[in-house]
C-alpha cells in the first residue's frame, strides 16, 4: 500500500538558478544554470477500517434444519491526509447457511407450553438423556408460569415463539394483530430469559404473507416441521414413536407437545424416540 494513497498534497520541489534558492517564479537568463530537486517521498498514516462482507442467509420459511449462515470482513487503509481508501482486502470469508436435509441431525420441539403438570416431565427425561431441546412457548403461559421458562432455558433449551394465547385460523389474522401476538410474547420471554426469541412457530401452522412480514419485522424466522406424530390427536405412545422413527430423514424439525392436554402418550413416548435417533447415530440440535 505504500506510495498508492497520497496523490492529494502537493509538495513543491526546490529549485535552484545559478547556485541561488528560488521559486518557479525567479525570472531566468539564457545559460542560466537550473536545478531542480525532487522533494523526498512523502507518506502519510493510514487507519484500518473493518466492514461486513453479507453472506447467503437461509430462507425465511424453516420446514428442515440449516445451518446459519455467517457474514464475512474486510479491512480497508484509510490515508490520514489524503482520505484515500485502499482496495479492501478479505480478513474472513462469508459463510453460507447450508442445508441439514441430507445430515443425520435432529430438533425436539415442543409446543403449546408451558404447563405445570408435563413441562416438568418433559425436562426431566431431558436432562436424563442429555438432549438439548426447543420449546415453543405461549406468551400467556409464559408469564402465568416464569418458573418453567428459567428452569428450561437454564438447562440450556431454545426458548421460542408461539403466539401470546394460540388464536385459531391464525393464517388469516390481520397484520397487527399478529404483530402483537408475536411481539408481547417476544417481550415476556424475554423479560424472563434476557434472550429475544430468533423463531415463530404459527399457531396451527396457519402461514400468510402477514405472518411472514410480521414475523421478518421482529427478527424472527419461521419454523415449521418435517415431522408430526400427531401426539396432540390422542395418539398412543407406540403410534408416535412409530411415527417419528419411521419418519425421520435428516435436518428433522420433529413437532411435539408439552402443553395444551394430557401429554402422557407424549411423554411415554419420548425415551425411545431418543434412544432411537441417537441409535441412528442423529445428533440433536436446538433452533
Ligand atoms: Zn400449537
Amino acid at each position: 500500500m505504500e506510495g498508492n494513497l497520497l496523490d492529494k498534497v502537493q509538495v513543491t520541489p526546490s529549485i535552484w538558478v545559478n547556485g541561488s534558492s528560488a521559486s518557479l517564479d525567479t525570472p531566468t537568463a539564457p545559460y542560466s544554470r537550473i536545478v531542480v530537486v525532487a522533494p523526498a517521498q512523502v507518506s502519510e498514516t493510514t487507519s484500518t477500517e473493518v466492514s461486513a462482507l453479507p453472506f447467503d442467509s437461509s430462507p425465511h420459511i424453516w420446514s428442515r434444519l440449516w445451518a446459519e449462515g455467517a457474514p464475512g470482513s474486510a479491512s480497508v487503509a484509510v490515508g490520514s491526509i489524503s482520505g484515500k481508501r485502499s482496495a479492501p482486502v478479505v480478513v474472513s470469508a462469508p459463510v453460507p447457511a447450508r442445508s441439514l436435509a441430507d445430515e443425520a441431525t435432529a430438533a425436539l420441539t415442543f409446543d403449546d407450553g408451558p404447563d405445570p403438570t408435563w413441562t416438568p416431565v418433559v425436562l426431566d427425561i431431558l436432562k436424563e438423556k442429555g438432549v438439548k431441546a426447543t420449546f415453543f412457548v405461549l406468551g400467556g403461559r409464559a408469564q402465568a408460569y416464569p418458573d418453567l421458562i428459567r428452569r428450561a432455558a437454564a438447562d440450556g433449551h431454545s426458548i421460542q415463539n408461539h403466539s401470546w394465547n394460540h388464536p385459531p385460523a391464525f393464517g388469516l389474522l390481520p397484520f397487527e394483530v399478529v404483530f402483537d401476538e408475536m411481539n408481547g410474547t417476544s417481550a415476556e420471554i424475554e423479560t424472563i430469559t434476557g434472550k429475544r426469541p430468533t423463531f415463530f412457530r404459527p399457531p396451527g401452522g396457519g402461514l400468510s404473507a402477514d405472518v411472514e412480514a410480521a414475523s421478518g419485522q421482529l427478527g424472527m424466522k419461521l419454523a415449521m416441521w418435517n415431522v408430526d406424530p400427531q401426539d396432540w390427536a390422542g395418539n398412543t405412545a407406540e403410534g408416535i414413536y412409530a411415527r417419528v422413527t419411521q419418519g425421520l430423514g435428516g435436518g428433522d424439525m420433529i413437532l411435539l407437545h408439552d402443553g395444551g392436554g394430557d401429554r402422557g402418550q407424549t411423554t411415554a413416548a419420548l425415551p425411545g424416540i431418543i434412544d432411537d435417533l441417537r441409535n441412528k447415530g442423529f445428533t440433536f440440535v436446538t433452533l
